[in-house]
């Protein structure tokens, strides 16, 4: 599952498509004194009928702005600026075979403590093969996500991810893939760059952001397939004995799609689950264009903007 590092041709920055050894920021700015950014992860698949559209990509601008809002970042792009940046680069560096995830952030490149700051959107794009993701293994940390008062779960910004790397690095030696981190209360917050999702009983359960998850794009997807499928879909909070004890589980977000677990903490999981398989099933066929949903959004990369495919 893990995406590994490419170092691609281009990258977007100040305004324009330039090469990617020139994309730099400088060793002053906020963006590297105190991490000081706000970014989304975003989606591009290839339907069957041969176009490329990005996913949920105004519900990704919202989010942006809505973080970028908590951190007092101002945000002067534009919803068709961002997404007039994301298909050029996106178009410059697709290829047929391959599906494609970008970061758009914005960077703080002036100002100190709040005092004239400003942001450049800074987005990266990268090459992702078109296959459904398999089965893992995976653990509970003893990392916490921090609280709503300490570090908000619900801003998307680099500094909350230092606590998902160190997750990931306790999870190596247990051959854990991922891990999910649990709240100051010791319940299921999220994964440590994914939701959960646990069934119970015929229902599926996550935990509401309020527990210190992300405010996932594509748990609302997955909420609005479930209940078109007549699957029962329940945000309540989630106890760490629950997931051991869970007849299904699967994280899902943006880059991991829906990811079905083999084994929590060692103890072996249904994997195949008729639930989540059936949920599963039903988001590749919609983001592939087999399907349609009526709450699926897709911005379809123009024909023009396309270079090599
Ligand atoms: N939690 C964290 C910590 C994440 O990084 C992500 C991925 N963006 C998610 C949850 C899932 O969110 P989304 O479905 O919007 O990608």
């Amino acid at each position: 599952m893990a995406t590994k590092l490419q170092r691609p041709d281009y990258a977007y920055m100040g305004g324009k498509i330039i090469p990617w050894d020139d994309a730099v920021l400088h060793i002053g700015c906020e963006a590297i004194t105190r991490g000081l950014n706000v970014f989304e992860g975003i989606k591009g698949y290839w339907d069957i009928h041969g176009n490329f559209g990005i996913v949920f990509l105004q519900k990704h601008y919202n989010r942006l702005l809505r973080s970028a809002r908590l951190l007092h970042i101002p945000c002067p792009w534009t919803y068709d600026e961002y997404k007039d940046a994301i298909l050029q680069l996106m178009g410059r560096m697709l290829s047929k075979e391959r599906d494609m995830w970008a970061r758009t952030s914005l960077y703080v490149v002036e100002g100190h403590w709040g005092e004239g700051t400003k942001a450049d959107l800074i987005i990266t794009a990268y090459h992702q093969d078109k296959v459904m993701p398999d089965p893992i293994d995976i653990g509970i940390s003893t990392w916490q996500r921090a609280t709503d008062s300490a570090l908000p779960a619900r801003i998307k910004t680099s500094t909350n991810y230092q606590v998902g790397r160190l997750a990931r690095m306790e999870g190596k030696p247990r051959n854990c893939s991922d891990m999910i981190l649990l709240n100051n209360q010791g319940r299921v917050a999220e994964a440590t760059g994914s939701c959960v999702l646990m069934v119970r009983d015929g229902v599926v359960y996550t935990p509401p952001a309020s527990e210190g998850a992300l405010e996932s794009i594509t748990l609302a997807f997955i909420e609005n397939l479930a209940k078109s499928l007549g699957i029962p879909f329940v945000r309540r909070p989630i106890d760490r004995t629950e997931v051991l004890i869970a007849d299904e589980l699967a994280i899902c977000g943006t880059l991991a799609e829906l990811v079905p677990i083999a084994s929590i903490d060692g103890l072996p999981m249904n994997a195949n689950g008729p639930l989540l398989t059936s949920i599963r099933d039903r988001f590749f066929k919609v983001v592939r264009g087999q399907e349609s949903d009526p709450f699926f959004e897709t911005t379809l990369v123009p024909k023009e903007y396309i270079k090599n495919a």
